[in-house]
């Protein structure tokens, strides 16, 4: 698919979530908002037939407008203006909550001038918190002589959960959205790999293509017959090393595609490690004529035997030095390191070459990866050595870390615990 259509699709998708989102929050604002004027106006209700009461319970005249006010969203006071039987308010105040149908929990407390204090406080229905009208809610602000206040702590819960298909259609969108996300993701990801797969059997058949034609050409010659030794010898030579130059690049799929089997198993034995990083930094001076202070090594670390499968470590080792050769273009400065720090070994690999963007720097260690660098191809390679590396890397339990600049060089660092 190409990547216009990709945005379109996204774009689309994203403005009519967004507007079923946006719709759905309004009108759940909207309900939320009649729910909250027909608790407050059922509370009132409630308080001002449990002034009644209290007032025909005292001998009085129901006074008919009591005033109630709300000091914040979820408490009320109710001026009773008359002596309050905390006996007749629990009774009433159960009675008609009941009536009302208002099952939450809630906490109430009387207020009694003669005391000029709280004289009585409960809580009615599970509240996890401390009953928590004291002194300070009932406001001086509230100029009466007698009242009692009602708390609900639960009020706006107990509304949403009132709100029953409504948060059931919110949930859906939402879910809705997730799987929208999910199925761009996996489109996106599909469209990388494929994009991957492309550039990987690109890379691989030019990679084959240039050894295999310089051994047919050669050995086209040879067949021929009518050269003299020296020159015979030459495509002989050629053929040799084109031959093996082909035969590193399969070992160096086959390897990826070993690490990967799912019995992948390591053959650890204590190795000398800078044995192994000098025998490879040997192999590369001698393949590359590289002279020491191209290819330098400070291998300073105290004890250098590690468990480890020698294998994987050479090729581990081999594998970054190659790329440190790879990626300077100039003059060459490579230097191995081991040294011992909180309980590790480390082992560093520096170039001077030409760095790594720090937006790519993350995306070097996966599979097939290679920073793109538009229509230049002078550096070969499948983009699997530092898949491989990771990979031996995590099989042995160790961490690896890359530091880079572009065009100033890069260090990659490998940390091996002491066991
Ligand atoms: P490749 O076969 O392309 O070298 P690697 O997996 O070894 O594959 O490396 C992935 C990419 O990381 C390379 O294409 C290269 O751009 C970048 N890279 C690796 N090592 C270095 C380095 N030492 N300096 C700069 N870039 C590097």
């Amino acid at each position: 698919m190409r990547t216009s259509h990709i945005r379109v699709i996204v774009f689309i998708g994203f403005i009519a979530i967004s507007g079923v989102l946006l719709l759905q929050w309004n009108w759940m604002a909207q309900a939320l908002k009649l729910k909250t004027e027909a608790f407050d106006k059922d509370i009132r209700m409630v308080m001002a037939e449990v002034c009644d009461m209290i007032s025909i319970a005292n001998g009085n005249k129901p006074d008919l407008r009591y005033p109630i006010v709300q000091p914040d969203e979820n408490t009320y006071i109710a001026n009773v203006n008359d002596f309050i039987d905390t006996v007749v308010l629990k009774h009433y105040l159960e009675k008609y909550m009941a009536q009302a149908g208002l099952d939450l929990a809630y906490e109430y407390a009387v207020y009694d001038c003669s005391y000029e204090d709280i004289v009585f406080g409960c809580q009615v229905g599970p509240i996890e918190e401390d009953l928590s009208l004291g002194q300070e809610n009932f406001d001086k602000k509230v100029d009466y002589l007698y009242y009692f206040a009602l708390r609900f702590p639960n009020k706006k819960a107990y509304l949403y959960s009132g709100l029953g298909p409504w948060n059931l259609i919110a949930f859906l969108v939402v879910l809705v959205l997730f799987f929208f996300a999910y199925a761009i993701w996996i489109l996106l990801r599909q469209r990388r790999f494929s994009e991957v797969q492309r550039d990987f059997i690109n890379n691989m058949t030019h990679e084959f293509k240039t050894p295999i034609s310089t051994i047919a050409v050669s050995s086209e010659a040879l067949k021929k017959g009518s050269m003299d030794a020296q020159k015979a010898q030459t495509y002989a030579e050629i053929i040799w090393e084109e031959a093996q130059r082909l035969n590193r690049q399969v070992e160096k799929v086959l390897d990826v595609a070993k690490s990967e089997k799912r019995n992948f198993e390591l053959h650890k034995i204590p190795t000398d490690v800078h044995e192994i990083i000098g025998k490879a930094v040997e192999k590369i001076r001698a393949a590359h004529q590289l002279v020491s202070e191209n290819l330098e090594c400070q291998l300073r670390s105290e004890d250098r035997m590690v468990e480890l499968d020698p294998l994987h470590f050479g090729n581990l080792v081999f594998n970054l030095l190659d790329n440190a050769i790879k990626y300077s273009p100039d003059d060459l400065c490579i230097v191995v390191r081991s040294f011992d720090r909180n309980n590790e070994m480390i082992l560093e690999f520096e170039d001077h070459g030409e760095g790594i963007d720090a937006s790519k720097l993350q995306r070097v260690f996966q599979k097939f990866y290679r920073i793109p660098t538009g229509n230049i191809h002078n550096v070969k390679g499948f983009g699997l050595g530092l898949y491989y590396v990771k990979q031996i890397v995590q099989a042995h339990g160790w961490q690896i870390e890359v530091e880079s600049e572009l065009g100033k060089g890069s260090i990659f660092r490998i940390r091996i615990p002491r066991t």
